[in-house]
């Protein structure tokens, strides 16, 4: 992997989708962290649908915090696992309200610390709420830099890891950002549509569906 490469397929892909940007709507930070959770194993357009209703009801930490979890699970039933979703979420309102003040932590170790979230939502909190530099592995993330082989593992921790190694600090967000658009839009999981891929001459991806000359 050379760094020219892993250069060539971020500014390519970055002049494809400037508007790259989340799909999940917020308006700060807790609404972030909520969506995000939400979003586990859910399309980010239900997770907007149940969000738009839901945000207006829950407006800060300590009213999810006091939430009953029968009601709240059935507010958020259409994002499926909403057992444990409703769960974690009330749970780690508590630790918000008990340890940060209500607040959204702004680094790792406090959000990982939070029940419900993993890496992947505190990398996504990091780099979109608090504007800082995090390598967030969603799915369309963890495929497309399987595809272009810029990772091997299949934890998404490690690949987060791998990732950081070869792309440089300040384009871990937006790298994320790029990737993640183009598997939703072109490097899609079934068919990925690679005769109209901006990097299909620098992806030798058993999955391709279309091989220039
Ligand atoms: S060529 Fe195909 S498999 Fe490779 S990155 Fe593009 S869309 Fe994905």
């Amino acid at each position: 992997m050379t760094a020219v490469r892993v250069g060539k397929i971020l500014s390519l892909l970055e002049k494809a989708y400037p508007d790259a940007a989340l799909v999940l709507h917020y308006k700060n930070s807790l609404e972030l962290l909520i969506a995000t959770i939400l979003a586990a194993q859910c399309t980010d357009e239900r997770v907007n649908k149940v969000t738009e209703t839901l945000f207006k009801k829950y407006k800060a930490a300590r009213d999810y915090a006091s939430a009953e979890q029968e009601v709240f699970e059935q507010e958020i039933r259409s994002t499926g696992f909403y057992k444990n979703k409703a769960k974690n979420i009330i749970a780690c309102a508590k630790e918000l309200v008990k340890r940060f003040d209500g607040k959204v932590p702004d680094n790792m170790e406090d959000l990982v610390s939070l029940p419900g979230v993993g890496r992947k939502t505190a990398s996504v909190l990091l780099g979109n709420a608090f504007g800082k530099q995090a390598m967030a592995v969603d799915t369309h993330v963890f495929r497309v830099s399987h595809r272009l082989e810029l990772a091997k593992s299949n934890d998404p921790d490690k690949v987060e890891q791998e990732l950081c190694k070869i792309i440089s600090h300040e384009k871990w967000t937006r790298s994320c950002l790029v990737m993640g658009i183009h598997g939703r839009r072109t490097c899609v999981a079934r068919k990925p549509l690679c005769s109209v891929c901006v990097i299909e001459k620098l992806c030798t991806s058993p999955d391709k569906t279309y091989q220039s000359k």
